[in-house]
């Protein structure tokens, strides 16, 4: 059994059908990118089936720290935790479909493997402004704990989580064996049993999107 996840652009470019039917659409970046001092604001809003909340904001936050690291000597993301009610308002809402219900993104897999979660590529929003201070854009990450969800354990979810925010960030798959942004993890696969750390590629990958994003943007 394989984990995989559901990612495609919020607005025009790819559609998820479109990613879905051509092997090669996911390995795109997204067509637009973050500020580059972009602050997150991030809530957990439920937990999965086997994970209670000090477990997951655990790992939520070593996942986020590891993508702050990576990227904090060429811009300057933020991440912090963020309660629901507070002003600015969470940005990154990390939500979970089930136990009961569905959701068309967490259909069963083709082959039997499962989508354990979904995110949105890059800047997700309905406005034309961004700006790292006030912008409405979102990074919502879905959790899938309906009756098609894989057997969470801890190191699966912050892998999980992990790959789902270098897509929130803009990136798209890679085909680079043992990388954190592969497109399925192998059950029995180091994803499985520790926490991975982001490998060269994911970091390469980051910086070289960003550099040629704020390099046509200025
Ligand atoms: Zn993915």
């Amino acid at each position: 059994m394989a984990i995989i996840c559901n990612v495609y652009p919020p607005d025009g470019g790819r559609t998820k059908r479109e990613v879905e039917d051509n092997p090669n659409a996911d390995l795109g970046n997204s067509p637009m990118a973050w500020p580059a001092t972009q602050k997150f604001r991030w809530t957990l809003e439920n937990t999965v089936s086997g994970l209670d909340r000090a477990t997951m904001e655990g790992a939520i936050t070593r996942a986020l720290d590891k993508w702050a690291e990576a990227t904090k000597d060429t811009f300057k993301f933020t991440f912090a935790k963020s309660d629901a009610g507070t002003e600015p308002p969470p940005n990154m809402v990390i939500s979970v479909v089930g136990p009961e219900g569905s959701d068309s993104d967490f259909a069963e897999g083709r082959d039997g493997s499962k989508v354990a979660a979904a995110a949105r590529l890059g800047p997700a929003g309905a406005t034309n402004t961004l700006d790292a201070e006030t912008n409405t854009f979102q990074a919502p990450v879905k959790l899938n704990d309906s009756p098609t969800r894989p057997k969470w354990n801890p190191f699966m979810f912050h892998n999980c989580f992990l790959h789902e925010v270098g897509h929130s960030l803009g990136l798209g798959h890679t085909l680079t064996e043992g990388a954190v942004m592969g497109r399925s993890y192998q059950e029995g696969s180091k994803f499985f049993l520790e926490d991975v750390d982001l490998a060269d590629d994911d970091k390469k990958r980051m910086t070289d999107y960003f550099t040629k994003k704020n390099k046509s943007s200025s």
